[in-house]
């Protein structure tokens, strides 16, 4: 979608900070980031909300969240523990809407979230 914040740091017409890629998936370095390391990770394919999902997107989710926890084991986190999160819709504080799942680490995370 050409008036996607998230196509277009997939397309590389908007520059960001990758941490990984390949076809199927973008990651990079959030701008405002809210822990030492925050990374997010995106489908190549525009998908709004979690709402959107359907059968034929689990395969890439799951790949999503596999590369989440490998970024996090790459970066030395995995022992100490991170925290993974899909925001949907107001009132979880989605403001960019094509999926991403958001990756903290490097501090301890409270719970429950704000
Ligand atoms: P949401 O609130 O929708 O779950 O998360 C959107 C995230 O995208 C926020 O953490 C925000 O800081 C990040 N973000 C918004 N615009 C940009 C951008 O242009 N570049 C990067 N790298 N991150 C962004
Ligand atoms: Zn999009």
């Amino acid at each position: 979608m050409e008036d996607c914040l998230f196509c277009r740091i997939a397309s590389g017409t908007i520059p960001a900070r990758k941490a990984y890629e390949d076809d199927a998936l973008v990651a990079f370095h959030d701008l405002n980031p809210q822990a030492p390391v925050h990374v997010l990770v995106i489908p190549r394919k525009h998908i709004a909300t979690v709402n959107d999902l359907t059968a034929e997107d689990e395969a890439t989710v799951g790949a999503m969240v596999r590369r989440a926890a490998a970024i996090a084991r790459d970066l030395g986190h995995a022992e100490a523990g991170y925290r993974t999160v899909f925001n949907c819709n107001a009132a979880a504080g989605q403001t960019v809407f094509h999926i991403h799942l958001h990756l903290l680490a490097g501090r301890d995370l409270t719970w429950p979230p704000g």
